[in-house]
């Protein structure tokens, strides 16, 4: 199998599972005990929360480690504004959030937040100047994603970061599709608080971490035995922890040299698929975008069909983005970009990872060629545009 799903997840890194294997069965203490057994855990636990720190140029005291992206989402959203809400009630996103940005603001509108939601026009990039005119006396959170999972393009969050601090406004960034990617530094980018997760740079599922930065205070949204300052209590997973650790030691130290190996397969896939296959097309900047993301539109073909019929070659790609293709909705993400529904609905994301190969990019160009010449033969959409019995 040709896995080129990376931005869904990642397989874990063999040097990770290895570091994580003693907490499972040997050292499997409880990591707020007083005993050795107990001490050993926390020791561990507080090693990777320097490594997660070091990846972001943050303090160690400024993670608290999560269960996963969504979760560290959710109570840097809703400590934030729960927080704050004698201040004022608006928030500002972009539209082309993850479900776990999104959702978490559509369930605040619900509850007497107000939110807006920032155009991303064609190229998929907020604008400062909207940002700006978007501020009101009553914004208390700015919350806008590093770099967008579906179609990889990248936002300015260092002027983002810049024009929050000019207005006293805390600034929250989902960067789980950045980190070991391209660089990320908290103090460069002007964030307040950060989401990251380990199974989407070689760690485990259900775990990751948030950042928040010194001074910056939230309301918790989860109660118990106060572990994490009090904002994520429940016994830790050391296991998981150290694996994230593990990961994030991993993807500072491979980070430049992945990132160009990876840039160079997206932009030889990128081009292959452009110049062999007629009417389809780039979605997203062409160059501010993630080094592993191609996301592609092919006229007349259904992503679902087309993922589909790659599995069946040994291609694991995904359409629209993962959380979403069970539904029938188009992607919001293609939508956002001013996409019409038909063309939302005929994404490819091809997203890569540092063990992808030239020869699996050469394999994956010709399978979408011969995929989407099989599958257009079968489309009434591809067949009704004029002159498509020429293209035969
Ligand atoms: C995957 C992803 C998440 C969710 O992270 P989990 O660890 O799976 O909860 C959040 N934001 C973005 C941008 C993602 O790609």
């Amino acid at each position: 199998m040709i896995y080129m799903d990376h931005s869904a997840t990642s397989p874990v890194d063999p040097e990770v599972f290895e570091a994580m294997k003693p907490y499972f069965v040997d050292n499997f203490g409880n990591a707020s005990t007083l005993y050795s057994l107990g001490r050993d855990a926390r020791k561990a636990m507080e090693a990777a929360r320097e490594q997660v720190a070091s990846l972001i140029g943050a303090k160690p005291e400024e993670v608290i480690f999560t269960s996963g992206g969504t979760e560290s989402d959710n109570i840097a959203i809703k400590g934030t504004v729960y927080r704050l809400k004698n201040k004022g009630n608006h928030i500002i996103t972009s539209a082309i959030e993850h479900p776990a940005v999104r959702e978490t603001c559509k369930y605040l509108e619900k509850n007497g937040f107000e939110v807006t939601y920032l155009p991303v026009y064609e190229e998929g990039i907020v604008r400062v100047s909207d940002l700006e005119d978007a501020i009101t006396d009553k914004t208390i959170l700015i919350t806008i994603m590093h770099a967008n999972n579906e179609i990889g393009t990248i936002q300015p969050i260092a002027e983002i970061g810049k024009i929050a601090r000019e207005n006293k406004i805390y600034f929250h960034t989902d960067a789980v599709q950045t980190i070991g990617k391209i660089p990320v530094n908290v103090e460069e980018m002007n964030v307040d608080m950060l989401s990251l997760s380990a199974h989407k740079v070689y760690g485990p599922k259900g775990i990751g971490a948030l950042y928040v930065k010194k001074g910056v205070r939230l309301e918790p949204i989860i109660h118990g035995g106060g572990h994490e300052k009090g904002l994520r209590p429940g016994t830790e997973n050391v296991s998981g922890i150290v694996g994230l650790g593990k990961a994030c030691e991993l993807a500072e130290k491979n980070l430049l040299e992945d990132a160009k190996y990876i840039t160079n397969l997206r932009d030889k896939l990128i081009d292959g698929i452009l110049n062999s296959i007629e009417q389809s097309y780039l979605d997203g900047h062409r160059t501010k975008r993630l080094p592993n993301n191609v996301n592609l539109r092919f006229t007349g073909i259904e992503g679902e069909s087309l993922v589909l019929h790659l599995d069946s070659k040994g291609v694991a790609a995904s359409t629209g983005s993962a959380c979403s293709s069970k539904s029938l909705e188009p992607s919001h993400v293609l939508i956002a970009l001013g996409l019409e529904h038909v063309e939302a609905h005929g994404s490819l994301r091809l997203t890569l990872g540092k063990e992808n190969t030239e020869e699996e990019v050469d394999y994956v160009i010709t399978a979408v060629k011969e995929v989407v010449e099989t599958l257009r033969k079968l489309s009434p959409l591809w067949c009704a545009i004029p002159g498509a019995e020429r293209r035969e």
